[in-house]
């Protein structure tokens, strides 16, 4: 089938941020991704990679600096900006629900908004019972829409917040790590949900996380984002069990689930912190910590490569004999 949400050399540099000291960061450099219907794709990779720059680009609240994001082959970026329908099947779900619910309105009208911007209820009485249907959908019981966001836990927020995404019936919804921000104990049921929502409606997500142990039971394709750059992006079977990538075989080797460590590898120590992203080392930008480094990684950039739907960029990918 044909992708959904389609993303095309998308670069992002910002200026003058905090972190620039007055460099420029270049936050993404050249990513492309494909989202097929009904897919979840776990995008995973460490602090600073630009996995959330990557994500707001992809709901449109971002514009890429070059590149192109397109929904069902149509054009997000047009000269009036992101058309309305286009925003309203693209979705997104945010990291911090404290943050991004607003405390002084109640959950009714937190979901509601989107009903009532993309006028997807004729009245109040049919926004009212909307919202219930949704609240449900989610878990939650809809004798609590009159409370506000503070009555409720991490992951009861979490869960407004996806209410509220899902209100407008998106074919798309990019979470930037919906669950990092809360307790181990409850990351699992708001994972859990999304699996189970995704099975009932169909919806494609993005799932963004910072390792790949969160993401592993929900994704069918997995990405690992580097410094600004897709490293390598193949099917989870693929990723976890034969990662092509060195860093993907340092970040499995160092997951504090032993499962998940690739059985018979010794663990791989990362040398260093990641470099700064206002000024990436040239050719490819893992080489300063990468064990398998030759004078040639320092020069030539390696191109982000397909064998088989499993993309690699690494001049030495571990490829099936
Ligand atoms: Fe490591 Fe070289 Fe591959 Fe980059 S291209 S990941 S430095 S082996
Ligand atoms: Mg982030």
């Amino acid at each position: 089938s044909e992708p959904v949400l389609r993303a095309v050399n998308l670069h992002k540099t910002y200026r003058g941020g905090l972190l620039s000291r007055g460099g420029a960061v270049r936050a993404v450099s050249g990513v492309d991704l494909d989202l097929y219907p009904g897919e979840t794709l776990g995008i995973v990779g460490e602090s600073g990679c630009g996995k959330s720059t990557l994500a707001r680009m992809l709901v449109g609240l971002e514009r890429p600096d070059e590149g192109e994001v397109t929904f069902r082959g149509r054009p997000f970026f047009t000269r009036g900006g992101v058309p309305r329908d286009i925003r309203r099947r693209v979705q997104m779900v945010f990291q911090d629900p404290l943050t991004s619910l607003n405390p002084r309105m109640t959950v009714h009208d937190i979901v509601a908004e989107p009903l009532r911007v993309h006028r997807l209820a004729p009245n109040s009485r049919a926004m009212r019972e909307r919202v219930a249907e949704l609240l449900t959908l989610v878990g939650l019981s809809p004798d609590r829409m009159s409370r506000f966001p503070h009555e409720f836990s991490g992951g009861q927020r979490q869960r407004i917040g996806i209410a509220r995404a899902l209100a407008t019936e998106p074919d798309v919804i990019v979470c930037d790590e919906p669950v990092s921000a809360l307790d181990m104990s409850v990351q699992a049921q708001v994972v859990n949900l999304f699996a189970e929502l995704q099975r009932t409606l169909g919806v494609a997500l993005v799932f963004i996380a910072h390792d790949l142990a969160v993401v592993r039971h929900v994704s069918h394709r997995v990405g690992v984002m580097y410094l600004g750059r897709m490293a390598e992006l193949g099917t989870a079977a693929e990723v976890y069990s034969a990662p092509a990538h060195p860093y993907t075989m340092a970040l499995l080797s160092a997951a504090p689930v032993p499962k998940l460590a690739l059985r018979g590898r010794k663990r791989i120590m990362l040398a260093g912190d990641p470099p700064s992203p206002v000024a990436p080392p040239p050719g490819c930008r893992f080489h300063t910590r990468c064990w398998k480094a030759t004078d040639r990684c320092g020069q030539v950039e390696p191109a982000f490569e397909e064998v088989d739907g499993h993309f690699a960029a690494c001049h030495y990918a571990e490829r099936p004999a």
